[in-house]
């Protein structure tokens, strides 16, 4: 991983944070995108405070705008001569009853979580396929593994990201570009922050490690799939939800 480039979004909180800063100590030098600049300059400060090996470069990009994600992959191409990472984590929520769902509500959902990520992969692959070496990961969810009332669109979005990873692998492993899915269960971010303590409670109840994740437990196991240990693995799901799930 050490001197490799590699593209994160949703880098600007939580566990794209966390996945730039373990990334970057390992040597990769990282294009950190995410729409809130302030908050992705924060990220890049703090890996300089930590002098690690590799560099965090902040990038604005908004997930939902196509045309942007190709000219921020380009240029990520064009300025380091090559992409050998990338991590689709950006991800939203916009939870309610099927029957309340708008139609807006399934649509930011699907694009912020799916479309997005299909997009950046098939920018990504143009160098990955010509330098013949790719890693791709994609933050799914245990919504998306085993579906939550209320949820529908995101666990839509996360199952579809799961029949996309599986296609990516088939499609490009003859490239040795390998493709793996990362599903959390909860884990401590702004994401599960809001969350009734009732709910957050209760779900604790029902997850045998007895708590939740912290964003360096998923960012670790996608350090696992950027590296060689992981060279003979693609198109799998990996569970990281403390048990919840089995
Ligand atoms: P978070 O704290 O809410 O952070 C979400 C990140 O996504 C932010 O950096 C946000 O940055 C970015 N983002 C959202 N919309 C975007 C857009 N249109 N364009 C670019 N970036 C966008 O969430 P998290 O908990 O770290 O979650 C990260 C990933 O893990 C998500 O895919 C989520 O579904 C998944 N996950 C989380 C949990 C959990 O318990 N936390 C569980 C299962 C799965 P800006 O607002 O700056 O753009």
């Amino acid at each position: 991983m050490k001197d490799a480039i590699a593209l994160v979004t949703g880098s600007s909180q939580g566990i794209g944070r966390g996945i730039c800063l373990a990334l970057a100590q390992r040597g990769t030098t990282v294009v950190a995108c995410a729409r809130n600049a302030e908050a992705l300059e924060e990220v890049a400060q703090e890996g300089r405070k930590r002098d690690l090996s590799g560099t965090i470069n902040p990038q604005v990009l908004d997930v939902c705008d196509r045309e942007a994600i190709d000219l921020v992959v380009e240029n990520a191409i064009e300025k380091h001569g090559r992409l050998d990472i990338l991590v689709n984590n950006a991800g939203i929520t916009r939870d309610g009853l099927i029957m309340n769902m708008e139609d807006d509500q399934f649509e930011v959902v699907l694009t912020t979580n799916l479309r997005a990520a299909f997009w950046l992969i098939r920018a990504a692959s143009r160098s990955m396929v010509r330098q013949r070496y790719g890693r791709i990961i994609n933050i799914g969810s245990i919504s998306g593994v085993a579906g939550n009332a209320g949820q529908a669109n995101y666990a839509a979005s996360k199952a579809g990201l799961i029949g996309l990873t599986k296609s990516v692998a088939k499609e490009f492993g003859k490239r040795k570009i390998t493709c793996n899915l990362i599903a959390p269960g909860f884990i401590s971010t702004e994401m599960t922050h809001v969350l009734p303590e009732k709910l957050k409670d209760s779900a604790k109840q029902m997850i045998p490690l007895g708590r939740f994740g912290e964003v360096d437990e998923v960012a670790d196991v996608v350090v696992f799939f950027a590296g060689e240990a992981a060279s003979y693995i693609t198109g799998q799901v990996l569970v990281v939800d403390g048990g919840l799930h089995m």
